[in-house]
């Protein structure tokens, strides 16, 4: 049956066991994307059963690419893109030259010629832009300053593969591939200049009309109040522009929808553009990950360890100290630059579409695409532990307690006092209030926004107040009342019932914007639920010169 529906097939298997294995990964407490590779290895040739179509599943989750780097772009503007350059350009280089050299060097020692190393080389060299993305996003860095450089340093990559990937067929003959495809000097510099300046009439295009004309159309089709029309128009842009631009000037999906979110990020509408590209940015994503899986042969772990092994160090560690030593010698923090490794030290992609391509020239055997593959998934499954590792050599566990009058001891004991979660648009106000500094502790997760709570001269403990030895070390024991100030009412759910274990009698005041998060909320321990919707109610009401207290609820 599915042999006539394809397409359906490998979308609906995809998502299906997906979610089955994503759901086992998240009871067991490991990332769920392990359970979202794991789905695509059974779906994969190299293990018995239904086989989905690798190149549908690829394709699909190039939509995720494209979608993810529109949201990534929302959140940036082209001064957030160039404060980084300085950093970016010349530590993607050096790290790409590293991760070359290093692949190249276990060529060698595998026998394999030159060439070969070189395509090798470069395969492990270049991260994954959904992998980084969503490390990013789950802490919560995409923006943060070093979330920003990860970013400019993943679309330096992107740029040098784009190059990578129109120059090799032409100095395929050169590397000792196929002969016939083999250039000379003038032919390999017209087609370097000729992809050069497609990218660049591509940048400029963008930022010249691009900048004006598709603003204008978002604004145009909000304007008609369709909810649908402006969700169409939102995806109408991302994976047009990212399809358009890859057409006609070569450039990668990701690039293009890259800059196709950017340039909307001045957009008033462009909160609501990146909420309304979410669900499917989400779905795509995970078949991002079943995809990768699904081209894994489990095999290559036993024929060839040792070498798995060198790859996989390569990428991991090789990649990492790289990343690591030119941050700090850009005179950057210890915890950028462990962030920076930490997103960095993984491939995917890129490194497959490399390594399929280098099958085609007859510059890479299927040894070296196995040991590409088989670095990729074992890359990603580690990454967690990298941000893991990162983390404690920052020595900068989430739950530190730290304050900026005098370190962490005004913070150990303080009791009776108030517990605020979330310094964001309703959190920032709440403080105004607390004139005394010790009556109040701040928990908020983005480490921008904590240190900006410290030097407003607040006691802040910066980490997720979903996990118990955050709570702790804000004191929630000996807290009074507890404020939940952050938008998301499942974890604002999970905070209420932690927080009621850890101190039955504290009085809990949440934060909700429909009556389904209030009775929510409510069950989950909460004394007070006050919603966004009902205070502009009454405050318009008054306005109107209505006595307040008889809103309608
Ligand atoms: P806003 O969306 O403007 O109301 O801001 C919410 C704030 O709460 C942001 O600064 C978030 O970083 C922060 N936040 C959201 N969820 C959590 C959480 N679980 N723990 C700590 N801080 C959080």
């Amino acid at each position: 049956m599915h042999n006539s529906t394809p397409l359906i097939a490998t979308i609906a298997t995809g998502l299906v066991l997906a979610f089955a294995f994503g759901i086992i990964a998240n009871k067991l407490r490991i990332s769920p994307l392990i359970g979202y590779l794991l789905a695509g290895v059974i779906v994969g040739p190299y293990t018995p059963g239904y086989i989905a179509d690798q190149g549908l599943s690829h394709e699909i989750s190039e939509i995720g690419v494209m979608l993810l780097m529109f949201g990534v772009g929302l959140h940036f503007s082209l001064k957030d893109l160039l404060s980084v350059k300085n950093i970016a350009i010349p530590g993607a280089l050096v790290q790409i030259g590293v991760a070359t050299l290093m692949g190249l060097g276990l060529s060698v020692w595998l026998g394999w010629s030159i060439g070969t190393g070189i395509v090798f080389g470069l395969a492990l060299s270049v991260a994954s832009t959904v992998v980084l993305l969503r490390a990013l996003e789950e802490r919560n860095l995409v923006d943060t300053q070093r979330g920003r450089i990860a970013v400019g340093w993943l679309i330096v990559e992107d740029i040098v593969m784009v190059l990578a990937l129109v120059l090799l067929p032409a100095l395929a003959g050169a590397l000792g591939g196929d002969a016939a495809t083999s250039a000379g000097m003038t032919d390999i510099a017209m087609t370097l200049g000729l992809t050069l300046l497609k990218v660049s009439a591509f940048v400029a295009i963008m930022l010249i009309f691009g900048r004006r004309f598709i603003p204008w159309l978002l604004e145009k089709t909000a304007a008609t109040g369709s909810r649908e029309l402006f969700t169409l128009a939102v995806l109408a842009i991302a994976l047009g522009v990212a399809y358009g631009s890859s057409t006609l000037f070569g450039v990668s999906f990701a690039l293009g929808a890259f800059f196709a979110g950017m340039i909307l990020n001045e957009s008033e509408l462009s909160h609501e553009a990146a909420e309304d590209s979410l669900p499917l940015r989400d779905a795509f994503a995970v078949l991002f990950f079943v995809s990768v899986g699904m081209l894994f042969n489990p095999a290559v772990l036993l024929e060839s360890p040792l070498a798995v092994l060198a790859t996989v160090f390569i990428i991991v560690v090789g990649k990492s100290l790289a990343a690591y030593l030119i941050v700090i010698a850009f005179g950057r923090s210890r915890s950028t630059a462990l962030t920076v490794s930490a997103s960095l030290a993984q491939i995917g992609e890129f490194s497959f579409i490399l390594a399929t391509l280098g099958i085609s020239l007859g510059l890479l055997n299927d040894e070296a695409r196995d040991l590409i593959l088989a670095g990729a998934i074992l890359s990603i499954l580690l990454n967690p532990l990298m941000f893991l590792l990162g983390k404690s050599l920052a020595k900068e566990s989430s739950a530190r307690p730290e304050s900026k009058a005098g370190g962490e001891e005004s913070l150990m004991k303080p009791a009776g006092h108030t517990v605020l979660v979330g310094y964001g648009r309703v959190g920032h106000r709440v403080t105004h209030g607390f004139t005394e500094g010790n009556a109040l502790v701040v928990i908020e997760f983005n480490p921008e926004r904590a240190e900006e709570i410290r030097s407003a001269g607040l006691q802040v403990v910066h980490g997720n107040a979903t996990r118990q030895d955050v709570l702790e070390s804000a004191a929630i024991g000996s807290a009074k009342t507890l404020l939940i100030a952050i938008p998301n009412a499942f974890e604002a759910g999970h905070v209420v019932s932690l927080a009621r274990q850890l101190n039955p009698g504290i009085d809990i005041i949440a934060r909700a914007s429909s009556d389904e998060e209030v009775a929510h909320l409510e069950k989950n321990g909460a004394d007070l639920v006050i919603m966004g919707e009902h205070e502009i109610a009454a405050g318009m009401y008054s306005r109107a010169q209505l006595p307040s207290t008889s809103v309608p609820t």
